[in-house]
């Protein structure tokens, strides 16, 4: 507890860092934010991030830069699998678990190459929706052994690369979505003289809650319905390929708040596997797809951005189900496989920005009154202020806004000068600023306090897109944790809300998770002279960065990975160069060559003209050069 009554406690309990940050993020002491790493002799070592962006600046990667800490991605991938392996070991479960992360959560080479490494022990494969995914899952896993499960569309040359590496030993799944794949597969096939692995996606009949819900239930557009599959067990049978069907495959949706609702689709699932046996298909896999959501708000809870559960739960209650429902039919215990994709890789990566100002609101003081106190709309404001009391406030407060926007119709009418709307309107904002004083002590002093809250918050502009870097908090206001990662031990006395380079108005962040629920306004510090003030958006590794673009033409930020060694040392492991205006600009189909070529000439004709000399226009070309190789966002 220091001077002004607060305590990292406090900090934690406000943003909810132990809520959100699974233990992986924390605040320290000294009022940083750290990521926390369990070493192999049980202690734990801690870097904070703040502390991390001068070395970053010292490498040439200015904020803003996405920070990937490799060993987070390490820690869950070992956590997933190992969680399954203790909870089918408890169980008495006669099966494994074998993971694939699906490519599209996160396509980034240095991501896939990283769950690779990690996934290696664990014999952790990979799931792909497209040819392109194909590609990066044949090339980059090498070594015959895990899983590579395809789904999605596939044509004839997807299936036929396929197949060849189902030769070199690849566990290559074709899983079969819709009944036209079944000939395009049967003929590449014979073609070839390779037998598929042959899987079905169903499509459930168990709904599910949360944003991605459409998945499921019997209008999801993926999977075949009850006479489609039977239409396939048909065609494989005819083909005399049934031995190949040996893989149930699902997928729910993904960000399954609910666990009930995981449990009931296991449960659907677990039937159609029983009667795929008993058609006389070998079957030897059930795959869950993905749907293990992430908390971001900390709250452990069944809201669409939390989940009401843990992994261990998770794990024993997918085992457990699968084990009740396959012993009553009498059925060998399949390898469980999920293509969990949010929940492997969104820890993993952050990114960190700085503020660049900051426009205050709740700071107004009574205007000086020069003689216009005269005007009427002035002098009830005035009125209004001196009538403030717990009693009046929903009165003044009616009454204010009231004037107020009497004032901006008479300024529309050329009735009041700027001036004297300038001053009403800096009345005004002191009498909010009473009235809020006013509902600190009196909650229910006025009826929409959080109308209050959102007049008075100060917006802090921040050095990022949101559309290039967090799209979903744009698309599809997916709440991610945004904390400061400093100055924990000061009170946070101002109400923000984020705004972004863009100048869009929807390029904000206007929604957090906080103490009691999603709120409008985030508890900000000050921001000091000299100093800095830095911020970080937590657990955005999963589907931000190749969703987000290139609005306003601000580009990929840098990318810094880092691992943490036991001895709390950090390696700087590989840094990818954000875009350049020049990157950006040919994105559009500039050619920043002639733009600069163009540029040359329209200043050259401008020392013809006698407006610059020579030397100037030299100078302003060097300027445009620069200014092409530089960084897309705002450089200090
Ligand atoms: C998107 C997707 C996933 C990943 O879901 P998460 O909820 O991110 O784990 C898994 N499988 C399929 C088929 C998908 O389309």
């Amino acid at each position: 507890m220091n001077k002004d009554n607060w305590s990292i406690a406090d900090a934690d309990e406000l943003y909810r860092v132990s809520g959100w940050g699974a233990g992986f993020f924390k605040l320290n002491e000294e009022g940083k934010l750290v990521v926390s790493i369990d070493t192999q002799d049980k202690r734990t070592v801690e870097v904070a991030i703040v502390d991390l962006i001068h070395g970053m600046d010292m490498r040439g990667k200015a904020l803003p830069v996405l920070l990937r800490v490799q060993n987070l991605l390490e820690r869950q991938i070992s956590l997933i699998n190992e969680t399954f392996a203790k909870a089918i070991e408890d169980s008495g479960y006669r099966g494994q678990y074998r993971g694939v992360f699906p490519i599209k959560v996160n396509q980034q080479a240095s991501v896939i190459e990283d769950v690779v490494r990690f996934g290696k022990p664990y014999q952790h494969g990979l799931e792909a929706g497209s040819k392109a995914e194909l590609m990066i899952a044949l090339s980059m896993l090498q070594t015959p052994g895990p899983l590579i499960v395809c789904n999605g569309y596939k044509d004839r040359e997807f299936v036929e690369l396929g197949l060849g590496m189902l030769r070199l030993g690849f566990k290559v799944v074709f899983v079969i979505e819709t009944p036209s794949e079944l000939p395009i597969i049967l003929e590449s096939s014979k073609a070839l003289g390779i037998e598929p692995l042959i899987g079905v996606r169903t499509k459930l009949f168990s709904h599910v809650s949360g944003h991605w819900n459409s998945t499921s239930g019997d209008r999801s557009v993926f999977g075949l319905n009850a006479k489609q599959l039977v239409d396939v067990v048909d065609g494989l049978k005819e083909a005399n390929m049934l031995h190949c069907l040996q893989f149930l495959h699902y997928h729910l949706g993904s960000q399954i708040p609910n666990i009930r609702d995981i449990r009931t689709g296991v449960r659907e699932a677990c039937r159609y596997y029983a009667e795929l046996v008993g058609e006389g298909a070998p079957m030897q896999y059930l795959d869950l797809g993905g749907g293990l959501a992430v908390d971001y708000e900390g709250t452990r809870s069944s809201s669409i951005h939390s989940r009401n559960y843990g992994l261990q739960e998770y794990c024993v209650d997918v085992v457990e189900t699968i084990q009740s429902v396959l012993d009553e039919e009498g059925i060998e215990h399949p390898t469980i496989v999920t293509e969990s994709g949010r929940a492997t890789v969104a820890y993993s990566s952050m990114l960190l920005f700085n503020i660049l100002d900051v426009t205050g609101f709740s700071d107004a003081t009574l205007p000086k009154m020069e003689g216009d106190e005269d005007h009427n709309i002035l002098r009830e404001l005035r009125y209004t202020y001196e009538a403030l009391s717990p009693k009046t406030a929903q009165e003044c407060f009616n009454d204010a806004v009231y004037y107020r926007d009497e004032a901006r119709d008479a300024f529309m009418r050329g009735q009041i000068p700027l001036r004297i709307r300038s001053k009403v309107e800096q009345i005004f904002m002191v009498i909010m600023a009473a009235v809020r004083t006013i509902v600190q002590e009196y909650p229910d002093a006025i009826s929409e306090p959080e109308m209050l809250e959102k007049m008075l918050s100060d917006i802090y502009y921040a050095n990022f897109s949101v559309f290039q870097s967090l799209p979903d908090a744009w698309a599809i206001d997916q709440v991610f944790p945004l904390v400061p990662l400093h100055r924990h031990n000061e009170r946070p006395n101002r109400n923000a809300i984020i705004a972004d380079l863009t100048c869009d108005s929807d390029g904000k962040i206007d929604r957090f998770a906080q103490k009691n629920d999603e709120s409008r306004v985030l508890p900000l510090h000050e921001i000091l002279d000299n100093e800095d003030y830095y911020l970080g958006v937590f657990l955005v590794g999963a589907y931000q960065e190749t969703l987000g673009d290139l609005h306003n033409l601000l580009g990929d930020t840098h990318v810094v990975s880092i691992y943490i060694n036991e001895d709390g040392s950090v390696d700087y492991v590989r840094e990818v160069e954000g875009d350049s205006v020049a990157d950006v600009l040919s994105y559009v189909e500039y050619q920043p060559q002639n733009l600069l070529a163009q540029f040359r000439q329209t200043a050259e004709q401008a020392v013809r003209n006698g407006t610059i000399s020579a030397s100037e226009r030299q100078h302003l070309v060097n300027q445009f050069d620069a200014g092409l190789r530089g960084y897309t966002y705002y450089e200090q």
